[in-house]
């Protein structure tokens, strides 16, 4: 043990960090003291990761920055109080409700608990989709393991849930010449690491594939097996299936400790009662740690690091038909160094950065941020301009000083699974992670009592009509049932009524004007909704018999209309 410690204070002591003072708990190491700067705290951590322990504890204060913590829904109450289950999952991203409907295989009484408004507020929606191949995660970790197992699920996934999956492959070009004496050794590692049909290409080959590829590029490799998905479509469409199979879901509703006793877990402090669980399972993302320490198992930091991606117009869609990007060389060696991929509903996304955030729900963009991506990912397409990016968009990844993810039972708590660390490439991974936490967690059940399976599973998502992909004769047959179809809501998208009143009435109902985009995509074309985003709002309060000034733009108080205009003293100026 000292032997470690020496190495990590080494460490320390090389970076010229002589305000920490490292010391051992459990099998962990954690860090105190002082640090000046957040890229000080940040060094810190990885100063003493890779060192023989369990996990990094960094509680590393900068003096003048404050964390803002994480949001907290306003609703408060006792409505969950008493409610008891065999099973709750903190954390409705893309993991947790994987997880939940994988549990639902189970007759179990499964619930979820998510601080947000709806479910894939955080990570998974924001996001680049990519089904990774499985290259880039570092041998023998659980990152490689789960990614490549995830990738191959995805197929079934797919077709279970009704999301759309592209296997649009992936191209890592080269930009020298040179680095073809790599290339032996590169499809050496994909064979070994399980990564399917690695193919390497020419210079004309890749134009071949990619004919409006960069001229820089001198050939690269071919991936078959890398897919493009609608993150926050798969989140929903696990969400709903877990509903649809018996799941409670219960959304504006934070986790804010934990009653122990005897080393386990009996009761869920939340903002709307005290919930009982036979087991909990941590999936929150950025904020595992915290959800961790509430149970005394912090055996690890979670510090973030956010990504900014921009979109580019439908319209340059069909200029590219797989992922390109260039090799890690010379970029942070913690991603995967980004690039330009397509996205199911034919957009392209340049991106993403990798910068170290203080706060953790820290979305915004920047100018330079901004200015990155159209440097370094632009070119890689050589038909793309900067004015055909129509927005951008920021989300912050889950990591650890390990660089790991951490799914496991707790070594500690009875009945704590941890599914944390959850950073790229965890939407590839998800089936995967999902399956293994499913069967710890009915492990640990099974300790006390029988668990059976649920005969009425039914793992098909009830699907509605996507109009956009019906041919022109289908269209005119579900119009024909239902008239609402025919209306046309977003024109950039082509969303009508019919599927945003769908998505109001589904398993997960959209209940906000974002909701609803991340079901049927209506306000994300090349206007962002400045055409249709009134007429949600009518369609909203209509479906939900709300009041257009209630209705919302996600979270409980982001109202779209600030009141009546009468109410408010407007109306008809006099002067006129
Ligand atoms: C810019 C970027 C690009 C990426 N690109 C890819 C990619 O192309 N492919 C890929 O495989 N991966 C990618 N990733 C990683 C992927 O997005 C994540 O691994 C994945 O979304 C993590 O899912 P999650 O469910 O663990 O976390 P989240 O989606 O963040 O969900 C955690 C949830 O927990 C909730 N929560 C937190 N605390 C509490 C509490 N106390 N009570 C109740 N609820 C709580 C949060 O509100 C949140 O909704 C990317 C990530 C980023 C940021």
């Amino acid at each position: 043990m000292a032997e470690k410690l020496e190495l990590v204070a080494k460490g320390l002591k090389k970076l010229g960090l002589t305000g920490v003072y490292p010391r051992e708990w459990r099998s962990s190491i954690v860090l105190e003291g002082e640090v000046d700067s957040w890229q000080g705290y940040i060094d810190a951590g990885y100063a003493a990761a890779g060192k023989g322990y369990k996990g990094v504890v960094n509680d590393l204060r900068v003096p003048g920055l404050e964390p803002l913590g994480e949001y907290l829904p306003p609703c408060q109450g006792g409505d969950l109080a008493d409610k008891s289950y065999d099973v709750v999952i903190i954390g409705g991203g893309v993991i947790g409700c994987a997880v939940a409907r994988e549990l639902t295989r189970w007759d179990l009484r499964v619930a979820l608990l998510e601080k947000e408004d709806d479910v894939a507020k955080q990570a998974s929606s924001r996001n680049n989709g990519m089904i990774h191949p499985g290259l880039a995660a570092p041998s023998g970790s659980k990152k490689h393991s789960y990614n490549i197992r995830g990738n191959r699920m995805y197929t079934e996934a797919a077709k279970e849930l009704g999301f759309e999956l592209q296997r649009c492959g992936s191209t890592v070009m080269m930009e020298k010449s040179y680095y073809s004496l790599a290339l032996p050794l590169v499809r050496y590692k994909a064979l070994k690491k399980g990564v399917e049909g690695m193919d390497i290409l020419s210079r004309r080959e890749v134009v071949r594939r990619e004919p409006n590829a960069t001229d820089m590029q001198r050939g690269g490799v071919f991936l078959p097996s890398t897919g493009v998905v609608a993150p926050y479509k798969v989140t929903v469409a696990y969400a709903e299936n877990a509903v649809e199979n018996g799941a409670d879901l219960h959304l504006n509703t934070v986790v804010l400790g934990f009653e122990m006793e005897h080393g386990g877990i009996v009761g869920i402090k939340t903002n709307r009662g005290l919930v009982r669980a036979g087991v909990v399972i941590n999936a929150a993302g950025v904020w595992a740690d915290k959800i961790a320490g509430f149970a005394d198992d912090r055996f690890f930091s979670i510090h973030g690091r956010k990504g900014t991606i921009a979109i580019v117009d439908k319209a340059m869609g069909p200029t590219q038909t797989g992922v390109l990007a260039l090799p890690r060389l010379g970029v942070n060696s913690h991603t995967k160094g980004g690039g330009l991929n397509p996205t199911v509903e034919g957009n392209l996304l340049l991106g993403p950065t990798a910068i170290e955030v203080f706060q953790r729900e820290d979305w915004s963009t920047s100018a330079e941020e901004m200015e990155f991506l159209l440097s370094r990912h632009l070119h890689l397409n050589k038909r793309l301009k900067p004015r055909d990016i129509i927005t951008y968009f920021a989300g912050v990844r889950a990591c650890t000083f390990d660089e790991d993810f951490i799914i496991e039972p707790s070594e500690h708590v009875s009945n704590l699974v941890h599914a944390a660390g959850i950073q790229s490439p965890g939407l590839a991974s998800a089936p995967a992670i999902a399956q293994d936490v499913g069967a710890m967690t009915v492990e640990i059940l099974q300790k006390n009592r029988e668990v059976k399976v649920n005969p009425a599973f039914n793992p098909l998502r009830r699907l509605t009509p996507q109009l956009a992909k019906l041919s022109f004769p289908e269209r005119g047959e579900i119009i024909r049932k239902d008239p609402a179809y025919g209306k046309i809501v977003c024109r950039c998208e082509v969303i009508s009524e019919g599927e945003i009143i769908d998505a109001i009435h589904s398993a997960v109902p959209a209940t906000s004007v974002d909701a609803v985009k991340r079901r049927v995509r209506a306000g994300m074309g090349r206007c962002q909704g400045g055409f249709c985003t009134p007429a949600l709002l009518e369609i909203l309060a209509r479906e939900t018999g709300k009041k257009a000034v209630e209705v919302t733009k996600g979270r409980p108080g982001s109202n779209l209309l600030a009141g009546e205009t009468k109410a408010l003293g407007g109306g008809q100026d006099e002067s006129s």
